[in-house]
């Protein structure tokens, strides 16, 4: 019987603000559509299997566990750069996103090491970024979530959109996130999933045609659709804040 394999990378270090939640919404999707799946947790390369898996996600953590999470994977680089480049869909999350890329440095100028699987960077300032933000994209619609970062990053991919309230990548570019492949990095945590549908439905049919050759089957979201837009409204005139880096 053909199941959809999730992997959870570093659920017990990667873990902040729900990122959990998305693999709960994932899992529900595919269940209401009758898609077997199956989630595993990956806490180091040895718990993966060779043959990889069909969708990933990685959370955020505090720059200390997202130090230990890139020494912990690293050995993985290659396999997890080949499956992006095969159209494996993935989601990354804050400091899960700013992990792909070269370094993360810190406040304090220290210069982390990132896993390198794409070529960008993020440095963080004094002042987090901390608010609740609302993004317009162009193949996604309207994305709601909430950020909490002290790292900006810079890089010169797709972005996932543009920020209409908030920060998103960094202060300048008023873009959010990245999109290669049917990879998606975002500084979006809340979860993203439950209240952006659109996302999870795109990373589980570009998983489900990878396996299957099959279209997805479209579920009633109207609820999704009202939660959405209901923190659309409500976040539309407020003001960002910016907090000062004590974390
Ligand atoms: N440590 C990173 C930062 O502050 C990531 C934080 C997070 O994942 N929310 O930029």
């Amino acid at each position: 019987m053909l199941e959809l394999l999730i992997y959870h990378f570093c659920p017990d270090t990667l873990n902040l603000y729900g990122d959990r939640g998305n693999i709960i919404c994932l899992k529900k999707r595919c269940e209401w559509r009758g898609i077997p799946v199956r989630i595993e947790e990956i806490r180091t390369p040895e718990d993966a299997k060779p043959s990889g898996c069909d969708l990933f996600m990685i959370g955020g953590g505090s720059d200390r566990e997202q130090s230990i999470a890139t020494n912990r994977l690293t050995p993985m680089v290659k396999e997890i750069k080949a499956w992006i480049e095969d159209g494996v869909s993935g989601l990354t999350i804050c400091g899960g996103y700013q992990f792909l890329g070269d370094y993360y440095e810190t406040k304090n100028g220290e210069k982390l090491k990132g896993m390198g699987i794409l070529p960008f960077y993020s440095k963080a300032e004094k002042d987090r970024l901390m608010t609740n933000i609302l993004v317009e994209s162009e193949r996604f619609g309207r994305i709601v979530g909430f950020e909490n970062h002290g790292g900006r990053t810079y890089h010169d991919f797709l972005p996932l959109g543009k920020v209409v309230n908030g920060f998103g990548n960094n202060e300048e570019s008023r873009e959010e996130g990245l999109h290669y492949h049917h990879l998606i990095g975002t500084y979006l945590h809340g979860p993203i999933l439950p209240k952006n549908p659109q996302i999870a439905d795109y990373l589980i049919e570009k998983a489900y045609e990878r396996k299957t050759g099959k279209k997805l089957e479209q579920l009633d979201d109207r609820l999704e659709e009202a939660a959405n837009q209901t923190v659309w409204e409500r976040f539309r005139q407020s003001k960002p804040t910016k907090y000062r880096n004590e974390a």
